[in-house]
């Protein structure tokens, strides 16, 4: 940010008064204007024993697979969020269940949130973002041609979880959870 969005004026890096971190000030009408991490919000779309994953279409990690996820827009909660994407990104209608991993990404500046799904029918398609959406058995998942970390790490988490019967012992289950390291990728 250069310049204010309420005046237009430039904007200076600084320690605003009772503040202990830089924020963005501007010189002319004091506004200070706060940055903070972005929520991704995202499922995990199940069908029977199979798991929808999507074939990027667009940068970053274009031709790559992930789980559909996107940025959360204003006004809506985080499952409200995971719904919309799976719609939009694999083209599936979600029951949203419970909240599965939430991954903390801070070199990217980002809250990643997975949501357990089941997709209310077999049927799906690849929204604008995506090259193509497949359902796969968990010996087929394409490990070496995942997007992301977190990604990844949410799918290892639950498959171990699903092989020890984790979501049929009808308990509680753990949220699982932990932060990415800048030597990963994102
Ligand atoms: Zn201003």
């Amino acid at each position: 940010m250069k310049f204010c969005s309420h005046c237009a004026a430039p904007i200076s890096i600084k320690i605003p008064e009772d503040d202990s971190r830089e924020r963005h000030v501007c010189d002319s009408c004091g506004s200070i204007h706060y940055f903070n991490p972005r929520n991704v919000v995202g499922s995990i779309p199940v069908f029977g024993k199979q798991v929808l994953l999507c074939r990027r279409a667009i940068e970053p990690r274009h031709g790559y697979w992930t789980l559909p996820a996107g940025f959360m827009e204003l006004g809506e909660s985080t499952s409200v969020g995971a719904t919309r994407e799976t719609k939009e990104e694999a083209g599936s209608i979600v029951e949203i269940g419970s909240l599965y991993s939430p991954l903390n990404v801070p070199h990217a500046e980002q809250v990643r949130l997975f949501y357990l799904a089941t997709m209310t029918s077999p049927d799906f398609q690849a929204g604008e973002e995506s090259l193509e959406v497949a359902l796969f058995d968990e010996q087929d998942i394409p490990w070496s041609e995942i997007a992301f970390s977190t990604v990844k790490q949410t799918l290892e988490w639950f498959f171990t979880d699903r092989a020890a019967g984790v979501f049929d012992s009808g308990l509680e289950f753990g949220v699982r959870g932990r932060e990415i390291l800048p030597t990963e990728k994102i």
